[in-house]
């Protein structure tokens, strides 16, 4: 199945890439005012038949959203190119949609810089653009952002995405397609982030999923402290779902709330119970980093800041250290029905940190420790008391 695959995408991907050779013309041509590019990467579920009376590209299409159904990739690619684009009717009216295509700006990724869309000054610099097109820079992020569910920032490249840009090469080209649906397939690690995607509700973009990766092994150097974050992240932990799908006899339910299933991202983030221990930990950790965070699913269960914050090396070590804590103090108290007290992540905190401490001393380094830890020394040092919850 997964050859037949790959030598049917070789054509979508020659259509995508080289629109203008001679058989993919013909073919192009019975699209009447619609580029084949637009139709290969517009949102499924569509009628190829709706576009084209030609068989052969109405096959190729149902082939490829055949495909796209059975890998879950659905979604509109940020690929997809302005002019001739149905879904994008000024650039079917409008020809300088067109003329932007010799500057390097066709598609709605180009409209992205640092993986954010871009401003207008800041496409004006790049594509020579003159102030007349800011009317058209505001219908392309419109339509982009009509399009796109984690506007303003691009989202992660997909499988799609990778077929697509795939480089068209005399040979090899079907073994390269066949290796990538294939590693696509089995990537084990590729299967967790889309359960996470599924569970948080909104795409995990690949900056985030890399750093939630390296935070396996890098959010301590404690081994049993590792094991926790690689058991969270690879969903290992034995939730009442996942109990309840095993015994019959046990019931879904959460302790704590006693309403929502008890799957792994209701037990480390989501139940109503948890809310005030999160906003407590999360304004702690804003104490000491002066920083004006919100509590988010990012940092809570990957130890990772949201998207867009900015921290120092030493810092972003810090943030995950403190959020292992928490994740730490959830599991200590996994079968509790009671809400969890914030003064317990801090004796948990000022305990490992004087373990930290150690390790330091005998590598003959605490310069570097204090160096990291200054600001959460000074902060527990002038506390008086223990948070009563
Ligand atoms: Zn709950």
């Amino acid at each position: 199945m997964v050859y037949y695959w790959a030598a049917n995408l070789q054509k979508v991907n020659c259509g995508y890439n080289f629109p203008l050779t001679d058989w993919c013309k013909a073919e192009a041509y019975s699209c009447t005012s619609i580029s084949l590019p637009a139709l290969l990467t517009m949102k499924l579920p569509f009628s190829p038949v709706q576009y084209t009376s030609n068989p052969v590209v109405s096959s190729t299409l149902k082939i490829w959203s055949q495909f796209r159904q059975t890998y879950k990739l659905k979604d509109f690619s940020m690929l997809s190119p302005l002019s001739n684009n149905p879904l994008f009717p000024a650039g079917q009216m409008d020809h300088t949609y067109v003329q932007w295509q010799s500057t390097g700006l066709a598609k709605c990724s180009d409209f992205y810089i640092d993986n954010i869309f871009s401003s207008f000054n800041d496409l004006r610099q790049k594509f020579q653009l003159t102030q007349s097109d800011l009317f058209r820079y505001f219908q392309v992020r419109h339509f982009i952002q009509s399009q796109s569910s984690t506007f303003p920032n691009l989202p992660p490249t997909s499988l799609m995405d990778k077929i697509l840009q795939n480089p068209v090469t005399p040979q090899g080209q079907i073994s390269a397609l066949y290796n990538m649906i294939l590693l696509a397939r089995n990537n084990p690690i590729e299967k967790i982030k889309e359960k996470w995607t599924k569970d948080i509700g909104s795409v995990i973009i690949d900056e985030i999923w890399d750093d939630a990766l390296k935070r396996v092994n890098g959010s301590t150097s404690f081994t049993r402290l590792s094991l926790i974050q690689f058991k969270v992240l690879h969903c290992i932990y034995y939730t009442k779902s996942k109990l309840s799908k095993i015994y019959s006899n046990v019931e879904d339910s959460c302790d704590r709330c006693k309403s929502d299933k008890a799957d792994i991202i209701h037990m480390f983030w989501s139940c109503q119970k948890l809310n005030n221990y999160w906003a407590l930990v999360f304004k702690l950790k804003a104490s000491f980093i002066v920083l004006n965070t919100t509590p988010c699913v990012e940092n809570a269960i990957f130890g990772v800041p949201e998207h867009g914050i900015h921290l120092t090396n030493n810092m972003k070590n810090v943030f995950a250290f403190a959020s292992l804590f928490s994740r730490r103090r959830i599991l200590l108290e996994w079968k509790s029905k009671n809400p969890l007290k914030i003064s317990m992540w801090i004796c948990d905190f000022i305990l490992f940190l004087k373990l930290e401490k150690i390790k330091y001393l005998k590598k003959g380094s605490i310069q570097k420790f204090y160096k990291i830890w200054k600001p959460m020394i000074a902060y527990f040092e002038k506390m008086k008391t223990l948070p009563s919850n």
